[in-house]
């Protein structure tokens, strides 16, 4: 039986042709014609301001940190259910970390308590769209507004997704995409900062190149350049950016694909939800679906373990995902918030289904057949 891994990152044939041309050019550092034709691309598609091409979402999530100027003391609201970059960035500028729980519906943040998590220090929020499912931007918005807060989207997960038709990545005062070979869109490593409010655009060119003002000296607008302010190399070689523009050119027919993945996974699986047996992604009426995960939601924690290994028995890799961050070894010592009853639950019981571009029908029809089989008499 033909094993059925959790992830295979997909090659769209053209990948090696613009490296090839990359290294022609004798130009492969960063912001070469490749990077170029990535930051048009990504502009004009999504309409975001200003778009910067980072070697990880991670790099563009700490730059966000040193662009808000995020100091010892200061605030900063984000999920306990997420990656530990989300958080990581905010951590390495000496912000105290105030984590919020996930919702009921689905993991994204619960904006119902957010609220009562805003104090006087408090200076940013950093919504995660898990799963490239959006967050309740417009509640989070008026929040941030009352309170003067900054709002800083995680949106590694959310390319070509929408909340109520705008970009994922458009909302907040930046957002933080990634290119992990993990992503719908990849290269390798990478990934991408968007900037929507003007005033950080010529800070972050600065804080994206070592501190110096160098790309304003390649476009001619100062006879000099020097060190202006802290930064790090935060750009990536024209070799990944021509490996990302193939697969940018060729995002449509990723995303048709993987969308029809997606419906068939949740057309097999819709009978043993509507049982109460599993519960199935929730994609609220102001989101869209970009396909980036399929998840299921078990009972508990024990009875995921036993379907993870029922999987394995027919050679299908599932996996869950987050482990609560408040409760990790790094963090534990250091929480001293509340309980975050979703967040664990969403970390006991959230299993991923294998998800990629070449995954066939009769792959997804393995799947659910097992994980149906397994429901049977549950
Ligand atoms: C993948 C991911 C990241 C990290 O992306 P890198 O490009 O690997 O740094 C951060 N946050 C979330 C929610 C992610 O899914």
């Amino acid at each position: 039986m033909k094993h059925i891994g959790f992830n295979k990152p997909y090659l769209t044939g053209k990948e090696g042709h613009y490296i090839y041309q990359a290294v022609l050019s004798c130009k492969i550092s960063g912001d070469g014609v490749f990077t170029k034709k990535c930051h048009e691309f990504f502009e004009k598609r999504f309409n975001f301001k200003k778009v910067l091409l980072t070697t990880s979402c991670t790099d563009a999530l700490e730059m966000a940190a040193i662009l808000l100027d995020i100091k010892p003391g200061d605030e900063v609201i984000v999920p306990a259910y997420t990656f530990v970059s989300t958080v990581n960035a905010f951590v390495l500028r000496g912000a105290k970390i105030v984590f919020a729980d996930s919702s009921k519906e689905n993991p994204n943040i619960d904006v119902a308590k957010l609220e009562s998590l805003i104090t006087p220090n408090t200076r940013a929020i950093v919504p995660v769209h898990y799963a490239g499912v959006a967050c309740d931007m417009d509640a989070i918005a008026a929040i941030a507004k009352k309170h003067n807060l900054y709002v800083v989207e995680d949106a590694a997960q959310g390319i070509d997704s929408y909340y109520k038709g705008r970009p994922l990545g458009s909302l907040g005062e930046m957002a933080a995409f990634s290119f992990h070979e993990t992503k719908n869109i990849i290269s390798g490593e990478g990934g991408m900062l968007t900037i929507n409010d003007e005033k950080f655009i010529a800070r972050a060119e600065i804080i994206r190149e070592k501190g110096t003002n160098r790309s304003a000296f390649f476009r001619g607008e100062i006879d000099k350049y020097g060190w202006v302010d802290i930064g790090s190399s935060f750009l990536p070689s024209d070799i990944i950016a021509a490996f990302l523009f193939a697969q940018a050119e060729e995002l449509d027919s990723i995303q048709k694909k993987r969308k029809a993945i997606w419906q068939l996974y949740h057309d097999q699986l819709k009978e043993i939800e509507s049982k109460g047996k599993i519960k199935l992604p929730f994609i609220p009426e102001y989101a869209t679906n970009n396909a980036h995960m399929f998840y299921i939601v078990c009972k508990n924690l024990d009875e995921r373990t036993k379907l993870i290994e029922h999987l394995k028995q027919v050679n299908v890799q599932a996996v869950f995902h987050y482990l609560s961050l408040h409760k990790s070894p790094f963090y534990a010592s250091r929480y001293h918030g509340p309980d975050l009853p979703m967040t664990d639950y969403y970390a006991d019981s959230l299993l991923r289904l294998p998800m990629y571009f070449e995954l066939t029908a009769e792959d997804v029809q393995r799947v659910t057949g097992a994980i149906n089989a397994f429901y049977k008499n549950r």
